[in-house]
């Protein structure tokens, strides 16, 4: 055995029948934190001379550069933490070879101690002898202390018994930021409504949902609705926030999540975590990422003191820092599998295998939800969420993610691959790197990402449905057909392109969107006497006057904004406070329908000409109509997906027809929405297509880079 830059490589020899068995133990049998990516196998000449087991040196002559991502507590370490006899009773860093911090505590390779924020705690005796123990659960655990030589808690303002004051203030209602294993959260009893809006006033959030951490499994079952994969997912080592079917008779605030049927739990994965619910006995709270407003999180304790002062009662911390940011991770179950809406904390650094060898290639991301990804081989490690890419705050928390992982997985990249999109700062912070670059539009890496990690190679049809990107022509894409791969696309089909009034603030009132897509064909007046819901006659006239002049009313084939229109019309939602409200709202309406209204096709708009063009005019006037008639929001909003799945269905038939490829990729942040992922996925295979959608990296922009990755490989081998 020997670790190669590819990954192990083993020689076995023996009975076929001895080698099969050799092959499944191998994968079943492997030790927790172990991860089998790839597995290949080929026939070697048998050497009568060798028996038995030896580990050779690595084939480059250096240790091979692997850190494994943070891990949750496990059980045997839980059963430590409450034993009263064992010296780690009730310690907060309690932590073994199968759990705990690693990624986020990593200063540089190799993973050993002194190269982790552990470097400042040396071991006391008791803890030496377990880590010099090759018998002991604790050998070679880097990151192990107990009470005598580990990091310790403090509270802010001080006090004696920091644990059981926090406690205290979180059973009376008292926000408190606690110091995580990525960073700050805030802490907040979930049962209370007079807490959480406490919360929401001093953040500033109106309505975005607040993420849970419950007590234990049994806890998260009585708050929501869960799947045996669901429950896998909540207690797996990765411990990721899960988005969950509330129980309509759930014992937390309403304030939590607003009007939602979904609630997102997690379980406490850190032993701090743990303390902290054994001391208050609550059985729910609040724990958002503590941060200023639309900054990265908060992960060290000067920054909590000047940015958390006025948000948080008082501020639980301790004394190992944290080397990387990193927020948890965010994942919903989509037809029995994970689909990512946020990939970082428990998942960061394990690399996607690539179907092909990337050299040594930085992916810098788009925008929004930004995410760096760095090739090695045929290996990309995307990075943990970066954060909206809008503030020096933010552009400094990617410089820094881009040093920590080109640091740990020592990649010096000799390309670099960025958005077309010449304003996004990580476009700027690609042009400054003096290295070739390779400019990608938005939406080819939406399908490139989808393609790579699920290794498919060749030409295939993407349907891409996003919010916002830059497409070729110079106006926002985000409703696209596309047809390719790694190499380039042809745009071969997209929603007609209506004019997006107010730019951002289009996004963020999704009744501008309504009035643009119906003004066209219903005039000033008319559509008004259609029974759109009330708006009042300055808000009409300032973006009629936009749309009569195309003044700051670019055109734009958004998906995401067709849902804020159709959301909006419905009657499900009237404004996008948050990044996918409306869109969000929409799908929840659909999810309470009994059946759904029948509503006008989107119309295929041939013409013979490419591109071909999905009008919604049509759908959009019938959800009017539907509200005049007295449909409900719910039957109306199913309507609106059933016609947008049937829609995708006859423009991929129309694709195939023209073109040939039957394999379809779904991307773009629009395919969070689980109904209507369904709804096409459902479609399409039912016609014959093979249907790929997102499982390792997020189909909204957190999966770019990967995309990006990529095409900037391919590229250069051509
Ligand atoms: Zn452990
Ligand atoms: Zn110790
Ligand atoms: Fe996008």
């Amino acid at each position: 055995m020997r670790n190669t830059p590819a990954g192990v490589a083993l020689e076995v020899q023996g009975t076929v029948p001895a080698l099969d068995t050799f092959g499944q133990r191998l994968i079943a049998e492997l030790p927790p934190l172990a991860v089998v990516s790839q597995c290949e196998h080929c026939d070697l000449p048998e050497v009568s001379a060798e028996s038995g087991f030896v580990i050779l040196p690595s084939s480059d002559g250096r240790r091979e550069a692997q850190i494994a991502p943070d891990t949750a507590l496990c059980a045997d370490c839980r059963r430590e933490l409450f034993d009263p006899a064992d010296r780690r009773y009730r310690h907060p860093f309690i932590t073994c070879t199968n759990c705990g911090p690693r990624f986020t505590i990593v200063t540089g390779i190799p993973y050993d101690r002194p190269l982790t924020t552990m470097a400042g705690f040396p071991l006391c005796p008791a803890c030496e002898a377990e880590y010099q123990n090759p018998l002991n659960r604790r050998f070679h655990a880097q990151p192990i202390a107990c009470p005598d030589c580990g990091p310790h808690l403090a509270l802010l303002p001080a006090d004696p018994q920091p644990l059981v004051r926090a406690a205290a203030l979180l059973q009376q209602g008292r926000i408190v930021a606690v110091k995580g294993l990525g960073g700050f959260h805030l802490a907040v009893d979930a049962a209370s409504d007079e807490a959480v809006a406490r919360l929401r006033q001093r953040k500033q959030r109106d309505e975005k949902p607040f993420a849970v951490m419950v007590r234990d499994l049994n806890q998260a079952r009585e708050l929501a609705l869960l799947s045996e994969m669901e429950e896998r997912l909540l207690s797996g080592p990765e411990a990721p926030i899960v988005i969950l079917r509330r129980r309509p008779e759930a014992a937390v605030s309403e304030l939590i999540a607003p009007g939602s049927l979904w609630i997102g739990l997690m379980l406490p994965y850190t032993p701090l975590h743990q303390v902290l619910f054994a001391e208050s006995g609550l059985h729910a709270v609040v724990m958002t990422s503590a941060n200023a407003a639309d900054e990265p999180m908060v992960i060290d304790e000067a920054d909590a003191h000047a940015k958390l002062a006025s948000v948080a009662d008082a501020i639980l911390t301790h004394n190992r820092p944290i080397a990387v940011r990193t927020d948890d991770s965010v994942q919903r179950v989509f037809q029995g599998q994970p689909l990512f809406y946020r990939r970082s904390r428990g998942y960061v650094p394990r690399p996607v295998m690539l179907p092909f060898d990337a050299g040594q290639i930085l992916a810098v991301g788009a925008e929004l939800k930004n995410t760096i990804c760095q090739t090695r081989g045929s290996q990309a490690f995307a990075s943990q969420h970066i954060g909206d890419l809008k503030n020096e705050a933010t552009l400094e928390t990617f410089q820094q993610t881009i040093a920590h992982l080109s640091t740990m997985l020592e990649i010096r990249p000799a390309l670099v691959a960025c958005d077309r999109h010449p304003d996004y700062l990580s476009t700027r912070y690609a042009e400054g790197l003096g290295l070739p670059l390779v400019r990608v539009q938005h939406h080819h890496a939406h399908l490139t990402a989808c393609m790579a990690e699920n290794g498919l190679d060749g030409e295939l049809i993407g349907v891409i449905f996003d919010g916002t990107g830059l497409g070729d022509d110079g106006t926002i894409w985000g409703g696209e057909f596309l047809v390719g791969g790694y190499a380039g696309v042809e745009r071969v089909g997209h929603l007609k392109k209506v004019r997006l009034p107010g730019g951002d603030a289009a996004a963020r009132e999704p009744w501008r969107m309504a009035v643009s897509w119906l003004y066209e064909t219903c005039g000033d007046e008319v559509w008004r006497s259609r029974g759109m819901p009330a708006l009042t006659a300055a808000e009409q006239q300032t973006v009629v006057t936009m749309l009569q002049r195309g003044l700051n009313a670019p055109f734009t084939s958004s998906m995401g904004r067709l849902f804020d229109a159709a959301a909006f019309l419905a009657g499900a939602a009237r404004c996008n406070s948050f990044d996918g409200q409306a869109g969000m709202a929409l799908e929840a309406a659909a999810e309470t329908a009994v059946a759904p209204v029948r509503l006008p096709p989107l119309l295929l708009q041939e013409g013979g000409a490419l591109p071909f063009q999905l009008d919604a005019v049509p759908l959009l006037t019938g959800l009017v109509d539907g509200r005049c008639s007295g449909a409900s929001t719910a039957g109306l909003a199913l309507g609106f997906h059933t016609a947008l799945a049937e829609a995708v269905l006859a423009a991929c038939d129309k694709i195939r027809h023209d073109f040939g490829p039957g394999r379809v990729v779904l991307s773009g942040g629009v395919f969070q929405n689980r109904l209507l992922t369904e709804l096409v996925y459902t479609r399409l295979s039912t016609a014959g297509f093979s249907v790929f959608s997102h499982r390792l990296v997020p189909p909204n922009d957190g999966g770019i880079a990967l995309g990006q990755a990529a095409v900037a490989a391919c590229r250069r081998s051509l």
